[in-house]
């Protein structure tokens, strides 16, 4: 199908043997292009080649991390690459790109490619062949370079492969915002713009430009956007464009790649409704909608859980609002189905790991970048209180998550984990996998009893693994933040953590509070009810299915953006 919407992501997570991702972003996109094949939407997909992936975590005793390229087999995954190149200039040498071409095949048999853009190019010189070598590695110079590559290379590549039909440019967070320059400029010289006079065409261009283009913000806090200093963007773009037209477009005291891509779509959207009213406070004069995020059904239900859909929804693959019928599934079966997955998980984790867990022991699963607002360690806050927990009810917890190599904080919680793990040792088993990847995370997701998830309010713009473990049965146990505040019904679905967010509460977070209300939920409430009251428990595990699953899934988000971002 020609593609008509080009869907452009700095990372994009399609399985575990392309680890061209780091986390929610990432996966969020494959999921995105996964379900617009099941849905034969005309789309196609762009990222970077990250030839050596993210990183590979290691962990030592005491849960120091460290890091090794990822290396993946290019051709196995991609076959050959496309012929066609693409050229940028980057601090004024000329910079050839190629392309891998991947396909999704969707349920009902149509295919989304994705391109996979690639410096490593005998012609470009040695620093320019390793600008598709790392994600999120380097410098900001090296940043900015990579997103050079991505949005003026990921546009001109389009045209060197001759989609011509495409009238829609998405930029999944702001690290493709260079796209919109790129068009821009293509439009400014086709009508022979003097680039030296804005107002003379340039507010034409302007909006020509934002009908063409979408834009999805992730990041709910100032410090999170991509920003770049004028001296350095004059130094990589050289001549692209003049300088005071770029600050018109992008700011005027450093380039924000946010306010460009605003500045430059005529639809911008957040990522949960809670994350629009945010999104709002930070950029005042500007309008967001909202599409509410979601995974790909098929993708995220493990195997057992998805054979009994295949008996009682025949046609749950091709469409997943029809997960609202596992309200019919007998509630047994699906807790049988659960506990086919966690015994998987827990003889996967204790043959790899000798971890020790015990398939019939209540655990909960954390599992998240390891990064400071995800409060990691809330669980741990009073440990006299959770040992209390533990001798009452048995009890495990098992934790995973990679921090960026660059974060000391998000090291330091890991380190804090891995003690916790052995001061709780005669009460409570606590462990922590290494290396949290697409494969660990579906293991782990559908393994588990309950998925818990404690940010800092209102950092988490939308969050995805809580709906993972939806369409597994297991429900969410959560700080009232992100997609949790439209998922959670409190019995129903899973359980808050904390109050419902107000004008007066947006940001406040007491850990004490927080923690002494997660202690008390779980001895009184969620533990008795797991050990003591099966049909209950069996009873939420399918609303979450029914509920949430039917709904936070990319089936539904996607005919939200084509409905609302894509067809007009
Ligand atoms: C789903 C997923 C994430 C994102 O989880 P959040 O809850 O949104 O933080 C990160 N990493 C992997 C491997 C995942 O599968």
């Amino acid at each position: 199908m020609d593609p008509k919407i080009a869907y452009f992501s700095m990372e994009i997570g399609i399985k575990n043997q392309i680890p061209t991702y780091s986390g929610g972003l990432g996966i969020l996109a494959g999921d995105t292009l996964k379900a617009a094949a099941d849905l034969g939407v005309p789309i196609i997909g762009i990222t970077l080649l990250s030839e050596h992936g993210y990183f590979t975590q290691h962990l030592d005793e005491e849960g120091n991390q460290t890091e090794s390229p990822t290396d993946w087999n290019l051709h196995e995954q991609l076959g050959d690459p496309l012929p066609e190149r693409a050229n940028v200039q980057i601090e004024g040498r000329n910079v050839q790109i190629q392309a891998w071409q991947y396909w999704i095949e969707g349920s009902t048999g149509s295919k989304v490619p994705v391109l996979f853009l690639d410096t490593n190019l005998e012609e470009n010189e040695e620093q320019d062949r390793a600008l598709t070598a790392h994600l999120y590695g380097g410098d900001r110079a090296y940043r900015l370079k990579q997103e050079v590559v991505l949005g003026i290379g990921g546009v001109r590549m389009l045209r060197a492969l001759n989609h011509t039909n495409v009238y829609r440019y998405h930029m999944n967070e702001g690290h493709a915002s260079l796209l919109a320059l790129e068009l821009f400029r293509e439009d400014a010289l086709k009508a022979s713009c003097p680039l030296d006079d804005f107002d003379a065409c340039m507010q034409g261009s302007m909006a020509d430009i934002r009908k063409f283009c979408v834009f999805t913000t992730h990041t709910p806090v100032a410090a999170g956007h991509d920003k770049f200093p004028y001296d350095m963007v004059q130094h990589v773009l050289g001549e692209f464009l003049p300088m005071y037209l770029i600050k018109k477009l992008c700011g005027e005291d450093e380039l924000n790649m946010t306010l460009l891509a605003m500045n430059l779509s005529h639809y911008v959207n957040s990522v949960a409704k809670q994350h629009q009213q945010v999104s709002t406070h930070l950029f005042p004069g500007y309008q967001f909608s909202s599409i509410t995020n979601g995974v790909h059904s098929t993708t995220w239900t493990g195997p057992h859980m998805a054979a009994l859909f295949d008996s009682y929804i025949p046609n749950w693959r091709q469409d997943s609002f029809e997960l609202r019928y596992a309200s019919r599934i007998p509630e047994q079966e699906i807790l049988q189905a659960h506990q086919s997955a966690k015994e998987d998980f827990v003889n996967h984790v204790n043959e790899h790991y000798q971890a020790g867990l015990d398939k019939d022991v209540f655990t909960i699963g954390f599992a998240r970048r390891a990064t400071a607002y995800k409060r990691m360690h809330l669980l741990f806050q009073n440990i006299d209180r959770l040992r209390a927990v533990g001798s009452k009810f048995k009890l495990q917890i098992v934790y995973a998550g990679k921090a960026h190599p660059a974060d000391g904080m998000g090291k330091d919680l890991i380190k804090m984990i891995y003690q916790h793990a052995s001061d709780l040792q005669d009460t409570v088993k606590v462990v922590f996998l290494p290396n949290y990847d697409i494969h660990l995370a579906s293991k782990l997701i559908a393994g588990v009893d309950i998925w818990l998830n404690t940010p800092v309010r209102p950092l988490e713009a939308s969050g995805t693994s809580g709906m993972k473990a939806a369409h597994n049965g297991v429900p969410q146990f959560s700080i009232l933040d992100g997609w949790w505040i439209e998922g959670h019904t409190e019995g129903m679905t899973g359980w808050s953590i904390g109050p419902m967010p107000s004008e007066e509460n947006e940001n406040s977070n007491d850990d004490g509070a927080d923690a002494e209300e997660l202690y008390d939920k779980l001895e009184h409430i969620i533990l008795p009810m797991f050990y003591e009251k099966k049909m209950k428990w069996e009873h939420v595990m399918r609303n979450s299915i029914a509920f949430n699953g039917s709904f936070f899934n990319t089936h539904r988000m996607v005919q939200q953006y084509a409905l609302n971002a894509w067809l007009y």
